[in-house]
């Protein structure tokens, strides 16, 4: 049996889509989901992601703001920011693009922001919630991934799901998720002993470390499902002609060996064009869903 290539871009699409028909239903009606990004500093990485995310907000009609503050800005002057935007009733979400300046401590940032507004579900509230069962806001990226589960159909109920890495962002969330589906999750993490073994024995797998195509064959069953959540920009030995003629050095992979994994796995995602751009759809569904959480006439 051919392995099956998991097109993230084509949910990323269709979602896309209802939420275009879901803001264009709220507007008739005079409600107008709002979403405001803080970008501190010049990260080039942050300020491609907050352009995506921007564009992709407009669209399908929801207003977007991008506030833009210094990259020696105080600890102090970004709560006092979040203060304004947690008032600000245009914004029904709020988003800080991480990594922050070293000066200013990640997590007092992320809980000052409104419970109500935090559509990248890092409050504690939120973390809370989903631990519980009982999710508002869920984090973008593994809630994307059981978008992909979900639209084709990728039963989890009963089987044993291997999530390799523990971060607060994927990993942690992610484990929740599949374990609300009723699979029986093991995560893994740097000192895991014996990796290879253990990631064997999933029939659903979800990778995300950070560290381009360490995933290779021998983790993985025959016929498992694969989901990469790696991002890694890797230097090219010989420079190649990129589709837009321009001369690239580099290149993106994932945290998966996609071309050996492949012929092993029962279904993989591509790195670009898996996970990621599911990512940005569900930013925009949790706008709305924020929206609709607020917007109460
Ligand atoms: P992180 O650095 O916060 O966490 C990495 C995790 O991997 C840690 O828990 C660590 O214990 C584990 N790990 C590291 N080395 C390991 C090893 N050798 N063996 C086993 N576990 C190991 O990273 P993150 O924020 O979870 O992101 C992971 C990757 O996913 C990155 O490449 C990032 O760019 C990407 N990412 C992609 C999206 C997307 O939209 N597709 C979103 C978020 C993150």
């Amino acid at each position: 049996m051919s392995v099956e290539i998991l097109d993230g871009k084509l949910f990323a699409n269709e979602i896309q889509n209802e939420v275009k028909a879901e803001v264009e239903k709220m507007r008739k009606e005079g409600k107008i989901p709002g979403l405001g990004v803080v970008l501190v500093g010049n990260d080039p990485a942050s300020q491609v992601y907050v352009k995506n995310k921007s564009e992709a907000c407009a669209n399908v009609g929801i207003f977007a703001e991008t506030i833009r503050l210094p990259q020696d800005t105080t600890e102090e002057k970004l709560l006092e920011k979040i203060d304004e935007l947690n008032k600000d009733n245009r914004f029904h979400g709020i988003l800080v693009q991480l990594p922050l300046p070293k000066q200013i401590d990640e997590k007092r940032i992320l809980e000052r922001i409104s419970p109500l507004k935090d559509v990248d579900g890092f409050h504690p509230l939120n973390v809370g919630r989903l631990t519980q069962g009982i999710p508002y806001l869920v984090p973008c990226t593994p809630a994307g991934i059981m978008e992909i589960f979900r639209r084709k159909n990728i039963e989890l109920k009963g089987k044993e799901a291997v999530v390799i890495g523990r971060s607060d962002i994927v990993g942690k969330p992610m484990a929740l998720l599949l374990l609300h589906s009723h699979a029986t999750v093991t995560i893994c993490h740097s000192r895991t002993l014996d990796l290879p073994s253990v990631s064997r024995r999933a029939d659903i797998l979800v990778v995300a470390i950070g560290k381009p195509e360490f995933v290779t064959a021998e983790y993985v069953k025959k016929g498992a499902v694969v989901i990469d959540v790696g991002i890694n920009r890797v230097k090219l030995k010989e420079p190649i002609i990129g589709k837009d003629g321009k001369l690239k050095d580099s290149k993106l992979v994932g945290d998966v060996k996609f071309d050996e994994v492949k012929e092993i796995a029962g279904a993989i995602t591509p790195v670009p064009g898996g996970v990621g751009p599911l990512t940005i759809a569900m930013l925009l569904l949790n706008t709305i869903k924020a929206a609709k959480t607020q917007i109460t006439y």
